[in-house]
Order: structure tokens, then sequence, then C-alpha cells
């Protein structure tokens, strides 16, 4: 996993962007000053961006630590060794900038992709002009079962100077995530239904929690029969989730009003800690009936499946960009486990992936990139193939000026004072075609109604519809158009008209050759492939 640790620079001041090294000997290499930044925001919990906060706090106790109130409670789940973490982080508000040192300032701004993620939002004011900088850490647009996805609107037209954005996923497509989590509660239902135990192995934060709400709210599991137990940090991280409840979004809120939002033996799928059990009960409660086990991906998975009673489907988290990894780690794992071995060989293990995205693909990371509208586009923390493939992007080409830093390297990103701000190109729609016995509906996500033409085109609530080559063109009748088709006066029969067009039927357009053919034409029209009737007189 690639591990985010940034140090940026704005004019003075030296701003470390998160610290997910897990030695940080870099940064205690030969230094001008005293301390390696003059301060350090973390974006969020996971590993990857915040493993060596603590080493760093120990190195430099003066050096302060910043995050979102939901982040400081979930950083300890990265040192399970340590007795006791201090409290190093301070919390820091949503959407309030808070000025640290003299000119320079920083808001949080939430991301998605996990509870407390923040994007952040820095400026450093001199007398002659700010400069702003947005980092997104890790971040995802859609709303997933636990936190609210990145408020694009609020956003829209931001131009920050510089933009620095993960890449996680590249140009990679996906489907929208409910699509995702019904595929894989699918999934999960038939192997329950086949007799089969599901085993997921997650990180500790974000995927673990989320899984665990879909199982308890997909209407698949609810009511039923049915044990899900819940071990090792993954387990830990629910606790804090409990403990926060009120930082969740209200869907989250009400839901816990009704029923507990994880450890529940009443309300069927009943949730519960695999570490309350005896060894005796579980090889009882686990080979008896089929159950799904989630615990953190680096647990020693052949304690959950010692019974050799029970058939297992072990299902593990894609990660685009990191094909195979996981999966050859899990099995390699497996397969010298003795206790697994014979399990194994009688075929006792299915091994399969799923996907739930917790990063933007390519058309949202596109998406925030032409929102924002910045100067200078810095990606970030992919594959390098990945960040090659966004950076070829022509969109994104023609209207910023991108760039895949290496590892260590430092850029430069000058700020240019009469730097034309670039439109945002057309965007584009897409929809969903349901054929019914007599017609056709076409549905388009409604986004489309916050375009200024949108109200002409829905003016009247008709629309006419035609082929173009292989194109359907679909044009809105307008109000005007509606009514001067009935009181339109006839024209001279001399003149050159739809109305004096041979291919003019029906007041419609037949003329495959012209830019009207199948449409409504005014019958004062013109085009170039007008042909005159023949005069029967001549
Ligand atoms: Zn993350
Ligand atoms: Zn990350």
């Amino acid at each position: 996993m690639a591990k985010i640790c940034l140090l940026l620079r704005m004019g003075p001041h030296r701003i470390l962007l998160d610290c997910g090294l897990e030695n940080i000997a870099p940064l205690l290499a030969e230094r001008d000053a005293p301390l390696p930044a003059d301060l350090v925001l973390c974006t969020h919990a996971h590993p990857d961006h915040a493993k060596g906060l603590l080493s760093l706090h120990y190195a430099f106790p003066q050096l302060p630590i910043y995050a979102s109130e939901v982040t400081t409670e979930l950083l300890p789940l990265n040192w399970p060794k340590e007795a006791k973490v201090p409290q190093f982080c301070q919390a820091l508000p949503w959407r309030s900038p808070v000025e640290f040192r003299e000119g320079l300032s920083a808001e949080l701004i939430p991301a998605g992709h996990l509870p407390g993620a923040a994007a952040l939002l820095l400026t450093y004011t001199t007398k002659k002009r700010a400069y702003t900088v947005f980092y997104t850490g890790d971040f995802l647009l859609s709303n997933s079962r636990l936190v609210d996805g990145l408020p694009l609107e609020d956003l829209r037209g931001l131009k920050p100077d510089v933009l620095i954005v993960e890449g996680s996923y590249g140009t990679a497509r996906f489907s929208h995530r409910r699509q995702q989590e019904n595929l894989l509660a699918e999934r999960i239902y038939r192997a329950i239904a086949e007799g089969q135990s599901v085993l997921l192995p997650t990180p500790t934060l974000g995927l673990g929690q989320e899984l665990l709400m879909l199982l308890r709210s997909h209407h698949h599991f609810t009511g039923r029969d049915l044990d899900i137990w819940v071990d090792g940090t993954v387990a830990s991280g629910c606790d804090i989730y409990l403990s926060m409840l009120s930082h969740f979004p209200s869907a989250v809120q009400n839901f816990a009003r009704h029923q507990p939002l994880f450890w529940d033996e009443r309300i069927r799928p009943r949730v519960r800690r695999f570490a309350s059990l005896t060894p005796a009960e579980v090889s009882s409660q686990l080979g008896n009936s089929a159950s799904i086990v989630l615990t953190n991906q680096d647990a020693d998975l052949s304690q959950y499946c010692c019974s050799d009673t029970t058939s297992w489907l072990l299902l593990l988290p894609q990660q685009p960009g990191r094909l195979g990894s996981v999966e050859r780690a899990v099995m390699q794992m497996l397969e010298s486990t003795p206790a697994l071995q014979a399990q194994i060989q009688a075929g006792r293990f299915t091994v399969e992936n799923y996907l739930l995205s917790d990063h933007c693909d390519g058309a949202g990371t596109t998406q925030l990139i032409h929102n924002l509208r910045p100067q200078h586009v810095v990606f970030i923390h992919g594959s390098s193939a990945y960040l090659n493939d966004l950076t070829s992007l022509e969109e994104l080409q023609n209207r910023y000026h991108l760039h895949t830093p290496s590892l260590g390297a430092q850029v430069a990103l000058p700020i240019g004072e009469t730097f034309l701000q670039p439109a945002a190109p057309e965007a584009r729609y897409e929809g969903e075609i349901i054929e019914m016995d007599t017609a056709v509906l076409i549905s388009l996500p409604n986004a489309i109604v916050t375009d200024p033409r949108w109200q002409e085109i829905a003016d009247t609530g008709l629309v006419e519809a035609r082929w173009q080559g292989e194109e359907l063109v679909l044009r809105g009748i307008s109000q005007r158009e509606l009514l001067s088709q009935s009181a339109e006066a006839p024209m001279p029969t001399n003149v050159e008209c739809c109305q004096n067009c041979i291919h003019c039927r029906g007041q419609r357009c037949w003329n495959q050759a012209s830019p009207m053919f199948g449409f409504r034409v005014s019958l004062d029209g013109y085009c170039p492939v007008f042909e005159g009737i023949p005069n029967s007189e001549n």
C-alpha cells in the first residue's frame, strides 16, 4: 500500500500532510530547522496516512498535530500493541478555517471515504494575494452506509491554485456503490442459503464496519436467523464508532435509535463478539450452522475455520491497482496452516473477490477536478501506471498543469497571476433505458436539471427524438413552437421552404438527407436539401 507523507511549503510555512511512513527516518535526516515541519495535518485514520504519527510525536513532542475529532478518536487503533497511546493529536472543527500561524490557515472539509476523513483547504495570505491548496486525502463522492460523500456542490468553482488529489483507482470505472453493495449482499445471501459460512477479512477501519451495517440493513438479511461474529481490531473499531454516534449521518443515528448499530443479541441478524466465545463454544457455534465472520485481514483465519463440518466462502476485498496481492498473501497463509490443509484439499474453501470501493473512480476524480477548476493538479497515491493514465487524459491536459511527483522529489508550482481559468467541459449524463409494452422510458440523473438549458427542454414536457446516424438525438419542444405550428399562414408556392418541398408530408420532414428528417417542421422552414414540388402545369 502506498504510504502518504507530503511536505508542503507555502511561503515561510512548512506543513506536513499525513504521515503514513512506518519508518520516519527520512524525516529525522539533516534539516536546517529543529523540527521537520511547523505543523502536521492528518486527513484520516487509515494506516497509510497515519501510521508514522506516533513515532513523529515521540521524536518531536513539541510538533503540533491536528485532525478532525473523529479521526483523533480512531487514530489509536493504528498502534494496537501500545499499552496507552498518548493524546497527541488535537481536534479541529469542520468547515471553519483555523489560523495556525500568521497568514496560514486550514479548513477541514468532509471527504467521504471513512468517518472523520477530511479534505484540507489551506490558505496562505500575503499583502499581495492569497494562495490556496486543496488536498483531498482519500475521498469518495458517493455516500456510504456510515459516512456521507464529499459535498462537491459546496466546492464548485473554488479555483484553488493547487489541487493535490489521490488517484488510487486511476481512470478505472466502477458501477454505482449501491450496485456494488447489492452484488455483494446477493453473493453472501446465496452462500448462506447453500449452507456455506462466510469469512470476511477487512482492514481495521472502514470496510469492516460498512459491511456490518450493510448486513444489518439489507433486505436479504434483516430478520434472518443468522449470527454475524465480529473479531479483532474490526470489533475495536466498532466500539469507537459507537462512542462517536453523534458525528454520524442522521440516517445512521436514526437507525441506532431503534436498534443497536453493532452489538445485538436480540434483533436478527445478530451481531456478536467472537472474543466472548470459549473454544468449545466456537466449534459448536460455528460448526453447526452457516454464519458470517468479520475480522481484521492480518488475523489468524484458521481460528474461525477449525470445524471440519462447515464449508467456507472466503471473500476478499478487491483493491484496484494492486490486483492479487492480498489473495496471494491470504492463500499462502491458509495453505501454510496445517489445521486447514485437509479442508482446503477437501474443497471446503472457496476464495472469491468483491468490490466495495471507498475511493473515487476515474469519472469521480475528473468530476472533482472540473468542479474545483485548479491551476495545478498534483496526482498522488496510486500506482505509477494509474497516475499516468490520469495525466494522459486529454480533457485534463488541455485545461490544467498536471504533475505526478516521484518519491522524495520536490515540485515547484508557480502560480500565474494571469492564468485563465479554463471552462469546465460539457457534462455527459449516463442514463438507463427501460423498454415497456407500449413505450420506452429513458431515465437520466436529475443533475441534468441544474443546467439552465433544461428549462427550455422541459418547458412543454414534450420531446422529439430522431436518429442521426447511429446516435439518437433528443430535442425539447418549446411553448412557442407549439403555438406557432397551429397559427402558421401558408407561404406562397414559389418560395423555397418546407411547405413547398416534396419531402414535407403531414408537416414533417421525410427527407433522410435533411437534418430535420423525422421532425415536425415549420412551413416556412428551409434546409439545403430542399426539393420543390414539380409543377404539374409545366
Ligand atoms: Zn484511506
Ligand atoms: Zn490512502
